[in-house]
């Protein structure tokens, strides 16, 4: 499953230069969403890493906002789990935690509900694009804040010239294409 969805990526994923600032190549998934085959495929990759050494799988994959939802939520479907959004701030509405990173200009506060994720749950992170890694380290942040337990990081790319795995620490990171 895992060489489909390679083959997928390579042929479906858009290169945008300059997007959406100057320096910046935006690597756009629509296409492999839009081709049925495509997205069948990187789900199911994807979902090879919510399975767990004991056997079981995860039991909740976490997407972050907004194309983590895309790909995390058929994931969880596809492993009998539950899909956890984590968000940007102001937009859950119930209590939340809530954890501030800094970007390259200014900051961001992600935000999950308190009771998305119950202590001793087992999750998977699922995300299109490991960049600087700031992103998967608050979100599993907020995870711990909840009790659960992040069992890894699952994305379609990695980009090798950013500190992405640096800034994740331990978190086992599962790219399908280094770039
Ligand atoms: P980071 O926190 O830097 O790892 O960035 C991760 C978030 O930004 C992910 O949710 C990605 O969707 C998005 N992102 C960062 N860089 C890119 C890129 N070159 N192309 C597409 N998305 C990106």
């Amino acid at each position: 499953p895992a060489e489909v969805a390679r083959e997928a990526l390579d042929r479906l994923v858009v290169d945008v230069p300059d997007f959406p600032e100057p320096g910046v190549v935006f690597k756009d998934i629509t296409p492999v969403l839009a081709d049925h085959d495509g997205f069948t495929a990187v789900v199911a990759a994807l979902a090879e890493h919510g399975r767990l050494d004991d056997g079981q799988v995860v039991d909740k994959v976490v997407g972050m906002e907004a194309r983590g939802f895309i790909l995390a939520a058929p994931v969880a479907l596809a492993l009998g789990a539950g899909f956890v959004p984590v968000r940007k701030a102001g937009k859950l509405p119930r209590e939340t935690h809530a954890v501030s990173y800094s970007l390259e200009y200014g900051d961001a506060t992600l935000e999950l509900h308190r009771d998305a994720i119950s202590p001793g749950d087992r999750v998977l992170l699922v995300d299109d694009v490991l960049a600087t890694g700031g992103t998967a380290r608050a979100t599993r942040e907020l995870v711990e804040a909840c009790g659960g337990i992040v069992t890894g990081l699952a994305v379609l790319m990695e980009l090798s010239f950013l500190p992405g795995r640096e800034t994740v620490g331990d978190l086992p990171v599962s790219s399908l294409v280094t770039l």
